[in-house]
């Protein structure tokens, strides 16, 4: 099982930026109404551009139990986002989360 499941910290720590086409008033799947327009191009999953960070698709808690509420819909930055990246390990260590182990299925 994922990590990931009892995590949530990358959706609480950094801006989720992502071209605007990807929501779903522009053809796309993000719902327009859990994002904001940045700019003519860009715009951001709300909530994660004001401290504290936290994703307004994330449920749960984070570093208990967590889930996306728009798993399918999300975009791409959380469908690149790997876990075990540095990022990740980032993401975890401002959570106060241990490192997660090598190789972890
Ligand atoms: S910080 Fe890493 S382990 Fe936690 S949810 Fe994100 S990718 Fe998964
Ligand atoms: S859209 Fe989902 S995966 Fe992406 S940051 Fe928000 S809660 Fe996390």
């Amino acid at each position: 099982m994922s990590a990931c499941m009892a995590c949530g910290a990358c959706c609480a720590c950094f801006r989720v930026d992502f071209a605007v086409y990807e929501l779903d008033d522009m053809g796309g799947t993000v719902p327009s109404g859990l994002a904001v327009e940045v700019n003519g191009s860009t715009a951001r999953m709300r909530g994660t551009d004001h401290v504290p960070i936290r994703c307004a698709a994330l449920t749960g808690t984070v570093g208990e139990q967590v889930g996306c509420g728009i798993y399918e819909w999300r975009p791409s930055p959380c469908r690149e986002f790997e876990e075990g990246s540095d990022a990740c390990h980032r993401a975890r260590s401002r959570h106060g989360l241990p490192q997660l182990k090598e190789n972890l299925a």
